[in-house]
């Protein structure tokens, strides 16, 4: 019997869904969609693949529907376009899995409260990612649930790169470099032989240029080196996040000026980076867009640190063969690619400007030592993937 798979992605005031079948050995989006302002007065809207609406449902303003209420209306969504196909788990993408999971896992009971004790390494994300899932396993427990970790794929880096250089009883409590954006990284590893096998077996750095932004070298497709470290603020400046700090400035902010651990949590998370630096927007369609000088300076920041982290990460892999640009930024921003590759030239990047401003796939020209592809990431679809494979091998089989 064909068989679908559900994905979420719950943050804290949304809950990203989409729905995969099974088809032959492929995995088809069926529906996808989200349900956002989950205490606030929630919209709920589901569409196909193609964006035609398939159903939206508004809750009053104020109301809350919280995560417990908005899955059970996914479930009841979801089920409901089933017709001939059986809804065989659910995969969730899930920020922290610790020095535990390097693999995505089958979740129970007991593993949930392992999942739950990371919470302290991720305060801001893991506690909504868990929300669902808590939540089906009481309503539904007969059906399975697969955890999908943004720090799994940075696990088998060499021990140097997951380290701090801090006294060994800290690592062992857990104090060492995670690395985050794991499923979006694993995807594009997934997909790179069938682009550039010379990239697949070879050298390669991915910028995950999003809101959230980093960057990773790939050895013959593994992860061995990230930006992010022990929390998702390290390395690269992003939308709202600082990125790497001199760890001084933090002890000064509370030592000097009064700031404690919440204050300046909100300012490492959520009042600088792009937002920060140009003191207007977060949006990198803005700020290019802008004549403001603030503007162009947060923007300057942003290729500086992107120039810095690739030549340290080429560093580590001992040279480089290709670049990978993806997410929303690497995706959609001609300018921004153009000039993280100029600054590259020294590497052996060469752009082709026609081709970048066109959007194509291959920007760098045929002669350019370097090839620079724009690859669509697909996190929802690493999910599903994993979920497929996590519940045919512990069920034998769902085909
Ligand atoms: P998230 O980390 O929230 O998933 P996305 O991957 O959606 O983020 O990326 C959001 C970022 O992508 C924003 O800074 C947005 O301005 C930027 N972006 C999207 N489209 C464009 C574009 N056409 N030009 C420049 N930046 C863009």
């Amino acid at each position: 019997m064909p068989n679908a798979i559900v994905v979420l992605n719950a943050g804290s005031s949304s809950i990203k869904f989409s729905l995969y079948l099974h088809r032959g050995e492929t995995l088809e989006p069926d529906v996808v969609g989200h349900i956002e302002g989950l205490y606030t007065g929630a919209r709920f809207v589901s569409k196909a693949p193609d964006g035609t609406v398939k159903a939206e449902k508004s809750w009053p303003a104020g109301f809350e529907l919280g995560h417990d209420g908005a899955l059970d209306h996914l479930v009841g969504h979801l089920r409901s376009e089933l017709v001939d196909d059986r809804l065989v788990g659910i995969g969730h993408r899930v920020v922290h899995g610790g020095q535990a999971y390097t693999q995505p896992v089958r979740v129970d009971k007991e593993v949930l409260s392992q999942l739950e004790a990371f919470i302290p390494l991720a305060p801001l994300h893991q506690p909504h990612n868990l929300a669902p899932i808590r939540r089906a396993l009481e309503r539904a427990p007969e059906l399975p649930q697969v955890a999908c970790f943004d720090t799994s794929f940075h696990r088998g880096q060499p021990d140097v790169a997951q380290m701090f250089a801090l006294p060994a009883e800290l690592r062992e409590a857990g104090i060492m470099r995670y690395g985050f954006h794991g499923l979006s990284y694993e995807y594009i590893a997934s997909v790179l032989p069938d682009i550039d096998s010379k990239a697949a077996e070879g050298r390669t750095v991915v910028l995950h240029l999003g809101n959230g932004a980093s960057m990773c070298a790939l050895q013959a497709g593994r992860s061995v080196a990230s930006t992010m470290g022990f929390t998702a603020v390290e390395g690269l400046p992003m939308g709202t996040r600082s990125g790497s700090l001199d760890p001084g400035v933090i002890l000064y902010l509370m030592d000097q000026c009064g700031m404690d651990a919440r204050a300046v949590e909100k300012l490492i998370y959520s009042q600088s980076g792009l937002l920060g630096v140009s003191g207007f927007s977060s949006d990198m369609r803005v700020l290019l867009a802008s004549e403001k000088l603030q503007a162009k300076l947060a923007v300057d920041l942003f290729l500086y640190r992107i120039r810095r982290e690739l030549g340290s990460l080429v560093a580590a892999l001992g040279g480089l063969d290709a670049i990978v640009f993806t997410a929303g930024i690497g995706e959609n921003a001609p300018a921004i690619r153009s000039r993280v590759c100029r600054d590259a030239a020294w590497l052996g990047v060469e752009i082709d400007e026609a081709a970048n401003a066109e959007g194509r796939h291959r920007i760098s020209t045929d002669a350019s030592r370097v090839a620079v592809w724009v690859i669509p990431t697909n996190e929802e679809l690493m999910i599903a993937r994993h979920t497929r494979r996590v519940l045919e091998s512990t069920e034998g089989g769902h085909k």
